[in-house]
């Protein structure tokens, strides 16, 4: 039988009109997201358009900072410190990648120049800290969406073998923790995973943020698992395409999220719930 489809779109439209609701009843419209995109990425100006229109449908308001490829980290670093010191700013993204001619520790003293009750993404390190506690209402995104979405289709992952590949800071770890917060057994995969095929097999549940077209086939999936697909690929054709073959995969999966229409949206919803609960009081959060 073919796996349900996990709709991102329903999902995170449930979110928004939850999240649009609350920002009415707290009035809040009058702080605003801001999004600072550095270059002229195609895929950034893509996804900083798609968490416009999400601030649009929640009724607050966006502002988005285009900085040139050439621009300083003193520069951006000035420009958050701007920023922060903004009552009517309510969160601040820094949309990533940033240009090549930064590296990793550019990013990291950047990303921690945000101030911390603003950082939408859950990426500055004292949020990073405390949500890796599993006391936190910050949460990153993607994994946050995720969490979302296995809670709109009454899936308890308690108990459940679950397998992430990748361990990036912004995905894999992250959503590795929020499965262990929720009691879930947790396996954290990555290039030098030996015997990767047979580690999926097991597994009850596999979220896959690899970045590689396709590469979760039908080998890696045991009868009945439910498959996360995180992935954001380019396939052969350039069409947008997830990490899992899809139509490889759908007859041995119970459950199964899309690219594009899965995971891509419930991630943009989660950032609207990061924004308010950063900015509600705390007897109103959404957890
Ligand atoms: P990343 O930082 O490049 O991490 C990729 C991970 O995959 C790394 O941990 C890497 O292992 C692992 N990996 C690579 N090849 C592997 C292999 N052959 N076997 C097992 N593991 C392997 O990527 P990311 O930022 O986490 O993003 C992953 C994907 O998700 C990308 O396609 C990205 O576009 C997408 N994404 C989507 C959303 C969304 O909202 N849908 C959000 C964020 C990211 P090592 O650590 O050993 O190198």
């Amino acid at each position: 039988m073919a796996a349900k489809i996990l709709d991102g779109k329903l999902v995170a439209d449930y979110i928004l009109d939850k999240v649009k609701d609350k920002i009415d009843e707290c009035k809040l419209h009058n702080l605003s997201l801001c999004f600072i995109r550095v270059g002229d990425d195609p895929a950034s100006e893509v996804y900083v358009r798609n968490k416009e229109r999400a601030c649009e449908k929640i009724g607050i308001k966006s502002h988005t900072y285009v900085l040139h490829d050439g621009a300083v980290k003193p520069e951006i670093i000035d420009l958050i410190e701007n920023l922060n010191n903004d009552d009517t700013v309510g969160g601040i993204l820094l949309q990533l990648p940033l240009p090549d001619s930064f590296d990793w520790i550019d990013e990291i003293d950047i990303i921690n120049a945000i101030a911390p009750s603003k950082d939408v993404d859950c990426f500055v390190e004292s949020n990073v800290g405390t949500m890796f506690k599993g006391d936190s209402v910050l949460v990153p995104c993607t994994p946050y969406g995720i969490m979302e979405m296995l809670d709109y289709y009454d899936i308890n992952v308690t108990g459940m073998n679950c397998v992430v590949i990748g361990r990036s800071d912004i995905v894999g770890k992250p959503m590795a923790m929020m499965l262990l917060h929720n009691n879930a057994t947790v396996t954290i995969c990555h290039s030098y995973t030996e015997n990767l095929k047979d580690i999926c097999k097991r597994a009850d549940l596999i979220v896959s943020a690899v970045g590689k077209p396709k590469f979760i086939n039908r080998d890696y999936v045991g009868d009945g698992a439910i498959v996360i697909d995180v992935g954001m690929n380019r396939d052969e054709n350039g069409k947008l395409c997830g990490d899992v073959d899809f139509d490889g995969v759908v007859d041995v999966a119970s459950y199964i999220t899309p690219v594009p229409g899965g995971v891509g949206r419930t991630t943009v919803a989660a950032l609207m719930m990061n924004f308010y609960n950063t900015n509600c009081s705390e007897d109103d959060e959404l957890l």
